[in-house]
């Protein structure tokens, strides 16, 4: 098949993790016959620096024409001063809503070479796992395009105010997704909100208990937000896929990533009625940039998530995944992941992205 990719190098260790996933790409595109076009597009702190904003019209709009987007992370100090509209995230809610990416997938899961590298008990991670095992894997399904981040926002004098609005059609649609997806996974949906407080979480659990019914076969549960941060660590086992609003789901998926080693290692789909989004869940990571020290699974694994579902090549998207879960089989660590275990073979970001199309 013939891809068009928009790709959105970023800032900080963006350019250089995003260089190891577009050859990891190339490499499945050598292997399986496919041609992939990529246009790049300046978002974030790169096109503040050229054009002054942080994202162009014209970057959305090639965005838009290509059939997926995949995008590195953006900002760092140098912007931290701008005002909010001008901050370099605003890239991203930008894409975001521009592309109509409402679903954001990010998958948590203790790959079995890393168990060094979470932090939690054997008995702890054993007690809530169905299978008894040190493991688990969790779907993260987090609003995207609604909530608070979008939501009036200002200032009154000395007083600011974010507002939290939803729609019942907003959270059915985000509801469903995880609904979905749960069918091809052990069957269990959580929702995650704060209804004893908050009138718009009360809200997602009609909306939740409405949209159960079409799914008998999936198992519905409700966790307030603060009572499931905790559960994550005491027992992240007991969850299969979350469903949770955008506020909520971007702090969980973090806390989920400290139990998977590194938030290096996450990988993110964001999915709607246009061209799919997909980027790595960590950051700019401005402390480490321009180091080699850069670990990019992360971004590696999101074009994989990129072959599944923007491409539909389920084969070629497992080859990349089977490839990284080698090398760590192998022991390749770059730091964020060194524990000094025996066996530990410790490389940089290029070594790293080497080793994974070495095993493709
Ligand atoms: P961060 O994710 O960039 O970094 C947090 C910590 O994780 C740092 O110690 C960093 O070195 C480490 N880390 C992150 N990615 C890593 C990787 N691939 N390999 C190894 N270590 C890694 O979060 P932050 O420090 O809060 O934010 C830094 C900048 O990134 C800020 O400007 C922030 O606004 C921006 N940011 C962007 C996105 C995005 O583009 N989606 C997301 C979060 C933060």
């Amino acid at each position: 098949m013939k891809g068009r990719i928009a790709v959105a190098a970023g800032d900080g260790i963006g350019p250089e993790v995003m260089r190891e996933a577009r050859a990891v790409l190339d490499a499945i595109a050598a292997r399986f016959g496919h041609s992939f076009e990529y246009v790049d597009i300046d978002a974030g702190g790169a096109a503040l620096d050229k054009y002054g904003i942080p994202l162009p019209a014209e970057a959305l709009e090639t965005a838009r024409a290509c059939d997926a987007l995949l995008l590195s992370a953006v900002g760092g100090p140098r912007w931290d001063t701008l005002p909010g509209r001008l901050r370099p995230e605003q890239a991203l809610l930008g894409l975001r809503a521009g592309l109509g990416a409402y679903a954001n997938l990010r998958p948590a899961r203790l790959m079995p070479p890393l168990r060094a590298a979470c932090p939690l008990k054997d008995e702890v991670l054993c007690a809530s796992n169905p299978q008894g095992t040190p493991a688990f894997d969790i779907l993260f399904v987090r609003e995207l395009t609604g909530g608070i981040y979008f939501g009036e926002r200002g200032r009154e004098g000395n007083r600011a105010f974010d507002t939290e609005s939803y729609t019942w059609d907003e959270i059915e649609r985000i509801l469903r997704v995880g609904f979905e997806a749960a069918k091809a996974r052990s069957k269990k949906v959580t929702v995650v909100d704060k209804a004893n407080i908050l009138e718009s979480s009360r809200l997602w659990r009609e909306a939740a208990e409405a949209v159960a019914k079409d799914f008998p076969d999936i198992n519905l549960d409700f966790l307030y937000v603060d009572n499931a941060a905790m559960q994550l660590v005491r027992a992240p086992g007991r969850f299969d896929v979350v469903v949770t609003s955008n506020l909520f789901g971007d702090i969980l998926s973090d806390e989920a990533a400290a139990l998977t080693g590194s938030i290096g290692m996450l990988p993110s789909a964001s999915l709607g009625a246009g061209a799919g989004m997909y980027e790595p869940v960590h950051g700019s990571a401005p402390d480490i940039a321009g180091q080699d020290a850069a670990n990019p699974l992360g971004m590696i694994l999101s074009a994989a998530m990129l072959l599944r579902h923007s491409f539909h090549l389920e084969r070629e998207a497992r080859a990349v995944e089977d490839a990284a879960a080698a090398v760590l089989e192998a022991g390749f660590r770059t730091p964020d992941l060194c524990r000094g275990a025996p066996g530990e073979r410790p490389v940089g970001t290029r070594a790293m992205g080497a080793a994974v199309r070495e095993a493709l």
